[in-house]
């Protein structure tokens, strides 16, 4: 008889930005497959899902995949029910509606890599600035990347769990990284973003770091923010063949604009300046290549017969890829059908 080790993981109820909660549950000859997880229960009461009176809240597998770090481990991804079987109020991926995984996803997750004594992005002396961006994105050598060897062990943990990473690089600031996860179907792509960052999570555990998820937390300074850039394709606009149709999905997002920063992150603000590469909060823009714009399309579209993805340059590091992958596939399908 062999014993595994389950880690169920969820988002909790905190506003305005929820944060992930895990605990382990040991199964007897587990096969590794999804429809052999169990649903389980935890104590919303101390999540901010639930009263105290009545704190049960389900949690729901739907995802799974090793846990590269732990013996006879799995990291099992799940979504919180009520007691009475319907999505909490919290469950963004219930609100998802891609049934039919015509949606594809590339999300780049940016984050500065802090630590956990001086509270300082790495690479940042006490009570002052390193050298002004510039040697940092994609850089290298021990003036310009700090973390690489971080950065690196969580994506050979990523890979060995399975998850689809497809790139990583250093960013503009110091101490600051992205990661890019692409999957076919929405909430797929929300799967591996929240378990690659749990994997993160757990790993600063280990060398005394934190991972910062604020959208701008240098403030109003000539240091870039962070975001989580959305790609997405559907198979209309994969096989469009027309700049008139691509701008039309474009121009869909025009008139949505409060209905998607929504959902794009908490202090949202801070970054969508106008400034560091990105596109006034106040504005609506798309643009070839624009990276100044609300949605960039590609050149790759474009070389490719005006059929390929848009980048959607909007969501914050910080957003929820399930609410995120949610409003754009409302706004697509609302052209596309
Ligand atoms: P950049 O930094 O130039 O914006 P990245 O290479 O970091 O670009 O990210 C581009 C993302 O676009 C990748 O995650 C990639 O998987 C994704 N992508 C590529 N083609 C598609 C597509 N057809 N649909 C959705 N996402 C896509
Ligand atoms: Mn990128
Ligand atoms: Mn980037
Ligand atoms: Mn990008």
């Amino acid at each position: 008889m062999s014993k595994s080790k389950l880690e169920y993981i969820w988002l909790d109820g905190y506003t305005p930005t929820q944060s992930l909660r895990s605990k382990t549950k040991i199964m007897k000859d587990f096969s590794g497959k999804l429809e052999d997880c169990p649903d389980w229960s935890f104590d919303g009461s101390s999540t901010l899902q639930a009263e105290g009176g009545s704190s049960d809240c389900i949690l729901k597998p739907v995802f799974i995949c090793k846990d590269p770090e732990i013996k006879n481990g799995y990291l099992v991804m799940t979504e919180v029910l009520n007691a009475d079987g319907t999505p909490h109020s919290t469950n963004g991926r219930a609100t998802i509606d891609d049934e039919d995984d015509d949606f594809w996803f590339g999300f780049e997750q940016e984050y500065f890599l802090m630590d956990l004594e001086t509270n300082l992005p790495l690479g940042f002396p006490a009570g002052g600035y390193p050298a002004p961006q510039g040697p940092y994105y994609c850089g290298v050598g021990g003036q310009n990347a700090y973390g690489r060897a971080f950065k690196d062990e969580h994506l050979d943990i990523c890979l060995e769990a399975g998850l689809n990473v497809e790139g990583t690089n250093g960013e503009v600031a110091a101490g600051q990284w992205e990661w890019q996860i692409f999957a076919k179907g929405s909430k797929r792509a929300g799967d591996e973003i929240w378990v690659g960052r749990y994997l993160m999570e757990r790993l600063t555990e280990k060398y005394g770091l934190y991972i910062e998820y604020h959208p701008k937390p240098l403030g109003q300074t000539d240091w870039n923010g962070s975001g989580m850039h959305a790609n997405f394709s559907n198979e209309y606009i994969r096989t469009a063949g027309s700049q008139e149709k691509i701008e039309a999905v474009c121009e869909a997002f025009r008139s949505v604009v409060d209905e998607h920063i929504e959902v794009y992150g908490a202090y949202n603000d801070q970054r969508l300046t106008g400034l560091h590469e990105t596109a006034s909060i106040n504005d609506f823009s798309y643009g070839v290549s624009d990276r100044g714009a609300s949605i960039r399309i590609p050149i790759y579209t474009v070389t490719h017969g005006w059929s390929g993805y848009l980048e959607d340059r909007r969501p914050a590091s910080n957003a929820d890829p399930y609410k995120v992958a949610a409003r754009i596939v409302k706004t697509v399908k609302a052209v596309t059908g």
